[in-house]
């Protein structure tokens, strides 16, 4: 088997041992006769891999008793409609910074439920970094102001995560489990699976429990956090694979030091980036500003766009794959995500470093 360096932003590279495990345990799981992925969701197995994953995401992320911890299909994105149809209720309103690309995703699908505005707009900066706390218009009746602590396109990140006078609402898909998350600033904290906890196909939902009373009746059944809560995320069929498989990454990231390991992970790894980026002589170039640079998504520019093309062609006969920057913005992005090994950094450096030797 060879494996190549796997830079994709979404879904992202998984531990081999993980996916070894899935692979042996696929036809016949727990000596059960069957797969996981056959067997009831009400099965003794799967409730036990259910509930060991909910357990892992409470301790691992120090999630306080007064938060539910939730799995809920349709990925970041359909929480990006959830939430307000779940947390506001007639004359609220709701603050976002928009950040970036998920920030406007959230931003507009807010628009489309309830009464929502730009407490922050980065369109005039470019994107290229995120707001201050007090640079925000938070105005009278806001329930929450909705922040995206990772802009996975931009490749800009929250440096810290603000306490304001309103709680918040964070969208941690891209940098999930890289840093602790300060829980009394928050009502809710949300990200798709896919980035840094597994494969796609749930997104993990903590809400404050004091949030879903009263329940929001009026809501379709699957659209409602109660719902979810009261039946520990079985109120119908979960993705069993795409939790069983989180479960098992979950793990990974226990053995592995936690939440403080990765963090310390995302931050040498990308330092291992942005300094070489930083001492290129401008033949590297980061485009966002150095205090608000992703830990996850490192961003970065060559001279020109054939240079780029030429500088990805060559990464791939290198074994660098998905290096491709998002086709909105260009350029070059490498997504060193909780489960993309070191190794793959540290060969991402030594051929960036010939690169450049290579056309001086
Ligand atoms: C990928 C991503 C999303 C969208 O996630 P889906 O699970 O595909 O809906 C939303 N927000 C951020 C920050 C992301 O990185």
């Amino acid at each position: 088997m060879t494996r190549v360096h796997n830079f994709c932003a979404g879904p992202c590279t998984l531990p081999v041992s993980v996916l070894e495990q899935l692979g042996d345990q696929m036809a016949d799981f727990d000596e059960s006769g069957m797969s996981l992925v056959e067997m009831s969701h009400r099965s003794s197995e799967y409730d036990e891999v259910h509930h060991r994953t909910l357990d892992l995401l409470r301790s691992l992320c120090s999630v306080p008793d007064d938060f539910d911890v939730l799995l809920i299909q349709g990925g970041a994105t359909l929480q990006f409609a959830m939430i307000p149809m779940n947390l506001l209720s007639v004359g609220d309103t709701a603050g976002h910074a928009v950040t970036g690309t998920w920030g406007k995703g959230a931003f507009a699908d807010g628009s489309a439920v309830g009464d929502v505005y730009a407490a922050w707009h980065g369109e005039q900066h470019n994107y290229a970094r995120m707001p201050l706390a007090d640079e925000l218009d938070v105005r009278e009746g806001t329930r929450y102001v909705h922040v995206t602590s990772n802009e996975t396109i931009g490749g800009i990140r929250m440096p810290d995560l603000y306490a304001l006078d309103v709680p918040q609402v964070a969208d941690m898909s891209s940098d999930f489990l890289t840093r602790e998350i300060p829980w009394d600033n928050y009502d809710l904290v949300y990200g798709g699976a896919q980035k840094n906890l597994g494969p796609a196909g749930v997104a993990v939902v903590f809400i404050r429990k004091s949030l879903m009373d009263p329940k929001c009746t009026h809501l379709p059944k699957y659209l409602r956090y109660d719902v979810h809560a009261e039946a520990d995320s079985l109120a119908n069929t979960p993705p069993m694979f795409s939790i069983w498989a989180m479960g098992l990454m979950l793990a990974w990231i226990d053995t592995n030091g936690g939440v403080a390991g990765m963090q310390q992970r995302a931050a040498e790894r990308s330092s291992t980036l942005y300094d070489l980026i930083d001492s290129s002589d401008g033949f590297y170039r980061s485009p966002v500003a150095k205090g608000d640079r992703s830990h996850t998504n490192i961003v970065f520019r060559l001279g020109d766009a054939d240079l780029e093309a030429t500088f990805l062609t060559q990464a791939e006969q290198h074994g660098l794959m998905n290096l491709k920057g998002h086709r909105s913005v260009g350029g070059i992005r490498a997504s060193v995500y909780n489960a993309l090994p070191t190794e793959s950094v540290e060969a991402l450096a030594d051929y960036m470093r010939s690169f450049a030797g290579g056309q001086a």
